[in-house]
């Protein structure tokens, strides 16, 4: 590994060094502590992601930090740390990050490559991320893998969530297997890194209609990698921060997670919703719809499965379904 590169990794340390210290220094790190207690992230959990606060009011305090420390400007913007506009002076340096929570991101062998910087309150962009660099690249990698990786091989499954805080949260319940992307949806390089650490993922994302979108997407792309998926799913429109928050541990373990399923039921799940089952022939559609959705799975032994299922929920006769599959293949033809 060349000087520069090196450089760079100790550059990176210390800057989630310093934001970690300032996050419990008593004056400026209090509005940042405040939010987090708010979130009810626990201090124990502070110090184990050595999450970090820049603060708002100087634009130049990591500038400064690291010039001291004899590292150059060019170097500093490479890593994505501070930022500059078209002006000569020293003035036109900036720190990326400021007013935000850090959240440092690590490489498989623990080594700090980046950074996310939540806002305290509504300001937009909500987070902010390290941009691409010689070191991070967030499609290839994922938050918390360096820690979860040895639960995630023990148990022989990990937990794939949407943000941060979805990771942060699951691990003060007790989940040490979880992971997620960077800002961005899955990657075929981040689902080749999941498969060399374990065939079986539980996919975790928002309720609300993106995430159901993106954990579809996810389940067909682990599943090129032959993964085996499920999905867990949470009532409305909450995240799994959110539920944990609200519903506590427990209930995230045994609902949620425990509560996961596979694709074809979790699509079975989604499309009841758009159904009044009490309603006799909103059932019907339902199960007409249902059959067709069953009808496209490759297997003739998983379509079997799912029709069994579906006719033991709906009290129906297997036979009954099958012919009603057959009809319905016919007056598509
Ligand atoms: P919080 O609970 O802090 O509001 P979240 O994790 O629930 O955050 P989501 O809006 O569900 O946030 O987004 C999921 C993830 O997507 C975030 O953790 C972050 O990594 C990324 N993300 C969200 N908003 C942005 C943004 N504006 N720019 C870049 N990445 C973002
Ligand atoms: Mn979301
Ligand atoms: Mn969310
Ligand atoms: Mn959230």
């Amino acid at each position: 590994e060349n000087e520069e590169l090196r450089e760079m990794r100790h550059a990176l340390e210390l800057t989630a060094r310093l934001y970690h210290h300032l996050l419990l220094h008593e004056e400026y790190g209090r509005v940042a502590r405040q939010y987090l207690e708010s979130r009810q992230v626990r201090m124990e959990t502070i110090k184990e992601f050595q999450l970090g606060y820049a603060p708002l009011s100087d634009h130049q305090l990591l500038f400064r930090f690291l010039k001291r420390r004899g590292f150059q400007p060019a170097l500093l913007e490479k890593i994505g740390l501070i930022t500059s506009r078209s002006s000569p002076s020293m003035d036109r340096f900036y720190d990326r990050f400021r007013g935000r929570i850090i959240f440092p991101i690590h490489d498989t062998q623990g080594r700090v490559i980046g950074f996310g910087g939540r806002s305290l309150g509504n300001q937009e962009p909500k987070y902010l991320n390290s941009p691409e660099t010689p070191l991070f690249h967030k499609g290839s990698h994922l938050f918390n893998l360096h820690r979860a990786r040895t639960h995630i091989r023990k148990k022989q499954q990990a937990v794939l969530f949407e943000g941060y805080m979805d990771v942060i949260s699951a691990w003060q319940a007790g989940i040490y297997t979880g992971i997620a992307t960077l800002g961005t949806s899955l990657t075929e390089q981040q689902a080749k890194v999941i498969k060399r650490n374990t065939d079986s993922v539980i996919i975790c994302y928002d309720a609300d209609t993106a995430g159901q979108a993106a954990a579809e997407r996810g389940t067909d792309l682990l599943r090129k990698y032959n993964c085996t998926v499920k999905i867990a799913q949470m009532p409305g429109k909450m995240d799994p921060d959110d539920y944990i928050r609200c519903y506590g541990a427990s209930a995230f373990q045994e609902e949620v997670l425990a509560g996961a399923m596979s694709l074809t039921a979790f699509k079975l799940e989604m499309l009841k919703k758009k159904y009044h089952l009490q309603d006799e022939d909103d059932r019907l559609k339902y199960l007409t719809v249902a059959i067709d959705l069953i009808s496209e799975l490759p297997l003739a032994i998983e379509q079997d499965h799912y029709l069994r299922r579906l006719a033991d929920e709906f009290h129906l006769s297997l036979d009954a379904l099958k012919e009603e599959q057959r009809r319905i293949k016919l007056r598509k033809k």
